[in-house]
């Protein structure tokens, strides 16, 4: 069996586990400042711990939870994809994101994913199993490495890859714990999205629990007979009890929602369904991030067009909803949510 990472311990348990080994309380300090600030890789990078102790944690634990199978590069080289095969041989992927003003990871929860969103390669594979709190960490930290190589900084983590968080709500609070601990990556709340397809329980909790944290939510469409095409968990958690938990989420936190809206040419991209989007969020502190979707060889259609996109947004824009259109990024690497991770699977 592989061993465990070290990055799955919160600061207690680290703190717990060195005490079992005998050490003084300063060690933690000292670990947690070679893990989250040093990235150190290696236990025998940390030069000011005895080689003993080196050796022990070494014995028990990992640190890198993640092998780096392959990584694709777009051709102006700011999106980058890169495949990690994990202790077990299961692969994620992560998709790193340069912008002028900020880099984005998305980063994964699951290996696959259950929810079966008929346009996502990652539901085509179904489902094999959840991430640790430290498979999840693995990967933004593999992105700050990178990047402080660069001479730069990761600014943004949205879990958005490969699975739904929700369904791992255990291991994405705990890693969001991590990220987040100003003894840890000291990662701010507020530079984080969990983005959801509407798990309405969990909504009410994820807002108890990290109210700093920023929600989005995959939409798609505002008719329940389309959306539940689209999204089959729709069946379960339908529009109107999705947007009630929404509205119920913003007076909680006071913070803005997002919704996620990918256009499907003349599937969910018309004029009218702007208007009923428009109707169903009017009154919400809430955005909407329109984006053409990224084609895979899993859902034969196509991203809607530029001038769909600029008629839908402008409706929406019309009836006082703010909304962005995002780019599409790295097409000609399958930046879409698990197409690296498909094209590798057997047929
Ligand atoms: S879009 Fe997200 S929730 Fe839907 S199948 Fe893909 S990974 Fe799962």
């Amino acid at each position: 069996m592989a061993k465990q990472t070290v990055y799955d311990l919160n600061k207690d348990a680290l703190n717990d586990t060195l005490k079992s080994l005998g050490q003084p309380a300063f060690r933690t300090t000292q670990i947690l400042d070679g893990l989250y600030s040093k990235l150190y890789q290696d236990f025998n990078h940390f030069a000011n711990i005895p080689s003993s102790l080196r050796a022990s944690l070494a014995e028990m634990f990992v640190i890198d939870p993640l092998h780096v199978e392959d990584t694709i590069v777009s051709k102006d080289r700011l999106t980058e994809k890169v495949l990690f095969t994990l202790g077990d041989g299961l692969q994620v992927e992560s998709v790193l994101m340069r912008y002028s003003e900020r880099n984005s990871l998305c980063i994964s929860t699951q290996v696959g994913c259950p929810m079966g969103c008929v346009f996502c390669a990652t539901g085509q594979m179904g489902y094999m199993r959840n991430l640790s709190p430290g498979e999840i960490v693995g990967q933004v930290i593999w992105a700050m490495r990178k990047l402080r190589a660069e001479d730069s900084t990761l600014t943004n983590v949205v879990y958005m890859g490969m699975g739904e968080p929700f369904l791992n709500f255990e291991g994405t609070l705990a890693s969001i714990a991590n990220l987040t601990n100003p003894d840890m990556l000291n990662f701010g709340s507020r530079r984080i999205t969990v983005s959801t397809v509407g798990i309405i329980p969990k909504i009410a909790m994820f807002a108890r629990e990290h109210p700093q944290v920023n929600l989005a939510i995959s939409l798609h469409s505002p008719e329940d007979l389309l959306r539940s095409e689209l999204v089959p968990a729709n069946r379960i958690y339908p529009l109107k009890s999705l947007i009630q938990a929404s509205r119920d989420y913003v007076e909680r936190t006071h913070r803005r929602i997002t919704f996620e809206y990918a256009l499907i040419q003349d599937v969910n991209d018309s004029p009218e369904l702007a208007l009923k989007l428009a109707g169903l969020l009017t009154g919400m502190l809430c955005h909407v991030n329109l984006i053409a979707l990224n084609p895979s060889k899993e859902y034969a259609v196509q991203g809607s067009s530029k001038d769909r996109v600029l008629t839908f947004q402008s409706v929406l824009e019309e009836h006082g909803i703010p909304v962005t259109v995002r780019l599409r990024r790295g097409i000609e690497i399958h930046a879409g949510c698990g197409q690296l991770a498909r094209s590798r699977q057997p047929e």
